[in-house]
């Protein structure tokens, strides 16, 4: 048997890169937001350029889900973003989760945000990701008015038991959320992979930032989720930003969500090498053909956001 053509677990096996057996179309996203450790500063703009230069030199080219705040403060780094070759999109306006905005807050901050990242990229922009994952069965309405704020895909949906937010009964493939009067607003959930009895969004965030590498290589071999894709946040690299108490957030949690930096650049260029990278938007054919069926009793209708609108 030649190495060409061995199968990939079997080359995954020899291959000293802990991502070997992921599939080779693999989509880098980014959200776009600041550190949480000093939500009005600045430091995400630099990381961003460093993401962008990361991806340049792995010829990817990716989806960023930024803040409609960001957009509205640097929109050069929105213009940037859509120069060189990569899909903006739009992670809502302020860093909320859904069930906190409620549907008449999620969309006033949704058309804000999708206006100003229009406004800046001369792009359209039909991606959103929920902050946190935030689209969960308690905010199954939030898929109507993402829709009705003139988004065309959603990644907003964690299928597993999450720290925050989480859907464990949602597909692991892509779905469509069914909507009245309409073909149905895609979702492209998390890819997620087994660890013991978890199943951990291993491609991105803390994850890739505070799993060890045979762990990361043995869930690599076992990805649930047919299309593939890595998320990462700018201060996830930030590696020189000095220590602070993150606003609301205990002395733990801060250290958590500020240590183990230094390692993220070098995995996601190894996630990266070898692979095809394009945007979420540039592979919406490809999920809607792999789409399976909504999670049960979550409608997301318009009648169920105007009942919760209501409330
Ligand atoms: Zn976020």
């Amino acid at each position: 048997m030649t190495p060409r053509s061995k199968p990939q677990t079997m080359r995954a096996r020899h291959d000293p890169c802990p991502f070997a057996a992921l599939p080779r179309r693999l989509t880098f996203t980014a959200d776009v937001e600041p550190s949480p450790a000093e939500p009005g500063g600045r430091r995400h703009l630099d990381a961003t350029a460093a993401l962008l230069d990361l991806l340049d030199e792995t010829g990817a080219r990716g989806t960023f889900f930024i803040l409609g705040e960001v957009a509205e403060a640097a929109p050069r780094l929105v213009r940037e973003i859509a120069a060189r070759g990569h899909e903006v999109a739009s992670h809502n306006h302020s860093h909320r989760d859904l069930e906190a905005l409620g549907p008449r807050g999620l969309l006033g901050e949704a058309r804000r945000a999708r206006a100003a990242l229009q406004d800046a990229s001369g792009q359209a922009v039909p991606g959103f990701r929920a902050p946190f994952f935030s689209l969960t069965p308690r905010t199954a309405w939030a898929a109507a008015v993402i829709a009705e704020a003139g988004h065309g895909y959603s990644s907003s949906v964690l299928p597993a038991r999450g720290f925050l937010h989480g859907h464990p009964a949602a597909p692991r493939r892509p779905f469509l959320w069914p909507l009245e009067g309409g073909e149905g607003l895609l979702e492209l959930p998390v890819p997620l992979a087994r660890l013991g009895p978890a199943r951990l969004p291993f491609l991105g965030g803390m994850y890739l930032r505070y799993l060890p590498p045979w762990d990361l290589r043995a869930m690599s071999a076992r990805l649930e989720g047919p299309l593939a894709w890595s998320y990462c946040h700018p201060y996830d690299i930030d590696a020189a930003e000095p220590f602070r108490r993150a606003p609301g957030l205990g002395l733990a949690s801060s250290a958590f969500l500020w240590a183990n930096r230094r390692v993220t650049l070098g995995r996601l260029r190894a996630l990266l090498r070898g692979r095809v990278s394009i945007p979420l938007a540039e592979r919406l054919d490809e999920a809607r053909a792999m789409a399976g069926p909504a999670p049960a009793q979550s409608k997301g209708s318009a009648e169920e956001a105007t009942v919760a609108a209501e409330r």
